[in-house]
């Protein structure tokens, strides 16, 4: 492959993560924040890499071209700095602009010293510039991982690790730091190889966090933002072993509230109640919404004491929990706790753990009651007890 084939490569990779960039900017443009500064940076710098080869083609005077050049590649990868960063963190900051102040500082810094006119000081600037900013664009992505866990990061980290390393190796060669290999062909399809990756890895990158969106949504109940009942079966065991627990929930006379305070008051109940049953378990408890007014919680290696102390533990804590609308909500739960003895079908347990909560509201309400104790008035006639 001749220079001017590569060079061709070179500002073509460009242009086609711009392309790609725009594009799924336009077809989904809230869900892809920071492609616009990406397609951005790579437009300019598919423009300086155009300016630059025609100023070696001698088609533009030399003063023009390397200002030209300089000036607006470095400016492309302030705006690949700033697309990263964006579509790193999830938001777009006004701050983010800030970046800009170093390109901005060394196209000052020449004009005013004439440094672009000597090739080898303009490439070290402008590799400096670039080791910096897709440097900064590496950590950035992997450093989000702890706080959004994402494969794709490390694919996307990895290139930009890559992107950063040669763009380094290139700026001590023309630094006269250490020797390159003299074929800058090499270097430049690395680099090629890296621009492919960097848009390939940031497109898998937002269709992953899309996916990631799409299935909490699908586990998540809107109005209270607990799992819903969907996620809350697909995490239950094919088949239950001892120590398995379910605690099934109901609001006592949730109608009373909606009927007094209105069905945004009854909302504000709801939410209220979520959060704090969610604050009495533990991260691994399976914890969700089943529908109206009714929950769920799955639990392992609980005795019966362990599982009526948990229950015990939240129906006071529903209790005492203060929520206002307009004027103070008194709540109570009922509960059916039932602790599987030997392996046995999760529906078998939840069905007879319901049913414990059918005699709860039996009882009078405001209580727990375990499967094994039911009385057996609730067993054979439930509906008589509460009415669904
Ligand atoms: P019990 O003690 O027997 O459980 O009585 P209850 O009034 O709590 O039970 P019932 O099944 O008679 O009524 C449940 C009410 O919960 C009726 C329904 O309108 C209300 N509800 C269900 N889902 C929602 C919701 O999302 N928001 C509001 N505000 N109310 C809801
Ligand atoms: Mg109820
Ligand atoms: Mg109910």
């Amino acid at each position: 492959m001749d220079l001017a084939t590569v060079l061709l490569l070179h500002k073509s990779s460009f242009l086609v993560g711009a392309f790609c960039f725009a594009y799924v900017k336009w077809q989904s443009p809230k869900a892809s924040k920071g492609l616009g500064s990406l397609a951005v940076g790579f437009l300019l710098l598919a423009f300086a890499s155009t300016v630059a080869g025609l100023g070696e083609k001698e088609a533009l005077p030399f003063r023009v071209w390397t200002i030209g050049s300089f000036s607006v590649g470095i400016l492309g990868y302030a705006a690949i700095w700033v697309g990263i960063k964006r579509l790193s963190s999830g938001n777009v900051d006004v701050k983010d602009w800030i970046a800009l102040f170093l390109p901005a500082l060394l196209v000052a810094v020449a004009l005013a010293t004439g440094f672009h006119l000597d090739n080898q000081s303009r490439g070290t600037m402008f590799n400096a510039n670039a080791s910096i900013f897709l440097g900064a664009s590496a950590v950035k992505i992997l450093w989000d991982n702890q706080r959004e866990p994402l494969s794709a990061r490390f694919l996307l980290g990895a290139t930009l690790v890559g992107a950063t390393a040669l763009t380094g190796l290139v700026l001590s060669g023309i630094a006269g730091w250490q020797h390159v290999a003299d074929d800058v062909r090499f270097y430049f399809f690395l680099l090629i190889i890296c621009h492919f990756a960097v848009s390939l890895f940031t497109l898998i990158f937002v269709n992953e966090r899309a996916e990631a969106e799409l299935r909490k949504l699908l586990e998540t109940d809107v109005l209270t933002g607990v799992k819903n009942r969907r996620w809350f079966y697909s995490k239950l065991p094919a088949s239950l072993s001892p120590g398995d627990c379910f605690i099934i929930l109901d609001i006592d006379h949730f109608k009373r509230v909606n009927d007094q305070l209105g069905h945004e008051g009854g909302d504000v109940a709801l939410k209220a109640v979520a959060l704090e049953v969610a604050r009495q378990l533990r991260p691994g408890d399976a914890f969700a919404r089943l529908g109206g007014e009714e929950f769920g919680i799955f639990v392992r290696n609980h005795d019966e004491a362990g599982a009526r102390m948990l229950a015990e533990r939240i129906r006071i804590a529903i209790r005492v929990l203060h929520v206002e609308y307009s004027t103070p909500i008194s709540l109570s739960i009922s509960a059916g706790v039932g602790v599987c003895k030997e392996p046995q079908r999760p529906e078998d347990l939840f069905k007879a753990t319901d049913k414990a909560l059918y005699a709860a509201k039996g009882l009078g309400r405001n209580k727990v009651v375990l499967v094994d104790e039911m009385p057996v008035a609730s067993l054979s006639h439930p509906e008589s007890v509460r009415s669904r």
